[in-house]
């Protein structure tokens, strides 16, 4: 018998004389220490000598007995020493192992309980603090977000993060989910992008059976959690009864005392057609902007990205990465990736060279409505007049819903103001992109347009 064995042998017999023998003695069963078994002879420790004296006169028949029964070894029999020290060292041992077993279960449970919630709220597991790097644009944001977070809905309640695209709402926002659900896995984080919250209601709201009770499950879903992260609250645009639900939403969380994190790509003012009743909420709390990152910062998270790919750059190379990319961290992320590719591919570290010839920056520049609209309208081959206008031929739809798709999904614009530059409401520019969304996997000849024009846009190559 091997160590772990005889604690094993030692805890079975254990838990026998505790069911056999008299409450009062219990305590001294369990001052027993195991040291050893040998031809049938089991030998504990005590640091009590009146627990050897008494279970030796009074229970060591019995205790031979169940010994025997348990070993099938007629000639098992317990054999009690007395020894303070060697029992005060064992008892030490036992507990040792006692608290690393205990450590290394909650460590696997909390890791199943964290890579639970994190896949049941939504959270990328790349979005975390430790990932984040800090500069003087985001300072700000950043420590708004790890006090939200080490202290959820007590200062800043709602948290409203705002700044243009790619520069680390969804990161950070994601950030405070990851921390709270590690430190508390019991907690409840939802993560949900506002496009999905509004097609979830509407979906709810449409369901032929019972629409009270569907309301009732939506609202569960949205309310009986500890922290809410709704991404891209521009989305939310005109949306009346959206609206009415989402400050319902608001108000509930709000009123439990839970945190609400909100993202947007400008303040809650400029978010066209938001009622005054959100627009005032949103601002309760804190307001904090993400702007682009200067150079260093820049080139600090270029390092990171290297340092977890585990590929060797040149520091010129990043240098003139970051250089170039300068307004978006998504887009700087995209170039360094670019070279990444090829750099593994071809089994060389990232030069500054290489570096060069990949991006050959000029980086993109950003796209327009326009841009967008001429180069489907000469790739559909209609006229981009006819797009602005109210043509209802078959060619002409397809080419405005391709163009509302690419607009949307380009620009990371609302489709309020898509549908406004092309003259139609924003629900018809919406219908638009889903029905190409909805429609490109199935569809080579679409998914081969829409890859063509996006590298005459040059958005890809
Ligand atoms: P947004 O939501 O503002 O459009 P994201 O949060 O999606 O932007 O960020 C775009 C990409 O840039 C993500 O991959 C994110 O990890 C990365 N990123 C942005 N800011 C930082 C930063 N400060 N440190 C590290 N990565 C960042
Ligand atoms: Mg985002």
């Amino acid at each position: 018998m091997d160590n772990i064995e005889l604690k094993r042998f030692w805890e079975k017999v254990k838990e026998e004389y505790v069911g056999i023998l008299p409450e009062s003695v219990h305590p001294w069963i369990y001052s027993l220490e195991v040291s050893g078994y040998d031809k049938g002879v089991l030998t504990v420790v005590t640091g009590q000598a009146m627990a050897r004296d008494w279970l030796r006169k009074y229970h060591s028949e019995q205790m031979n007995k169940t010994l025997k029964t348990i070993t099938k070894n007629e000639a098992a029999c317990i054999h009690i020493i007395y020894d303070e020290n060697e029992a005060r060292k064992m008892k030490k041992e036992v507990e040792k192992i006692h608290k690393k077993e205990l450590e290394l279960q909650q460590k696997e449970q909390a890791i199943e309980n964290l890579s639970y919630m994190q896949s049941s709220s939504n959270l990328n597991l790349k979005y975390k603090f430790e990932n984040f790097v800090v500069g003087e644009n985001n300072k700000f944001a950043h420590s708004a977000a790890l006090a939200v977070a080490k202290n959820p809905a007590q200062k800043y309640n709602p948290l409203f993060i705002y700044g243009k695209a790619g520069l680390g709402k969804t990161h950070l926002m994601q950030a405070i989910g990851h921390y709270t659900i590690f430190n508390n896995p019991k907690a409840k984080v939802k993560y949900t992008k506002t496009d999905d919250y509004i097609n979830d209601f509407i979906s709810n709201s449409r369901k032929s059976n019972d629409y009270v009770e569907n309301m009732a499950k939506f609202n569960k879903k949205y309310t009986n959690i500890d922290i809410i992260l709704i991404d891209d609250i521009q989305f939310i645009e005109s949306k009346e009864r959206t609206m009415e639900r989402m400050q319902h939403t608001f108000d509930t969380l709000y009123n439990k005392g839970k945190q609400i994190v909100i993202t947007s790509d400008r303040i809650p003012e400029e978010i066209p057609k938001l009622t005054d009743a959100l627009k005032t909420r949103f601002e309760w709390g804190l307001m904090v902007e993400l702007i682009p990152p200067e150079i260093e910062t820049r080139i600090k998270i270029l390092k990171n990205l290297a340092q977890n790919c585990g590929i060797e750059a040149e520091q010129a190379a990043l240098k003139y990465i970051a250089e170039n990319y300068d307004k978006n961290v998504r887009e700087l992320e995209g170039a360094f990736t670019k070279v990444c590719a090829f750099a593994e591919m071809s089994e060389q570290k990232i030069t500054l060279n290489l570096a060069q010839q990949i991006l050959k920056c000029k980086p993109a520049e950003a796209v327009s409505f326009d841009s967008v609209a001429k180069i489907t309208a000469e790739y559909l081959n209609v006229d981009v007049d006819d797009i602005k206008g109210t043509s209802r031929n078959q060619k002409v739809v397809k080419a405005r819903q391709l163009i509302f798709y690419l607009c949307r999904e380009l620009t990371n614009q609302s489709f309020e103001s898509i549908g406004e530059y092309f003259n139609k409401k924003h629900t018809t520019a919406m219908y638009g992109h889903e029905q190409v969304k909805n429609k490109i996997n199935a569809s080579q000849e679409l998914s081969n347009a829409v890859r063509e024009i996006k590298q005459a846009l040059k958005v890809i190559r």
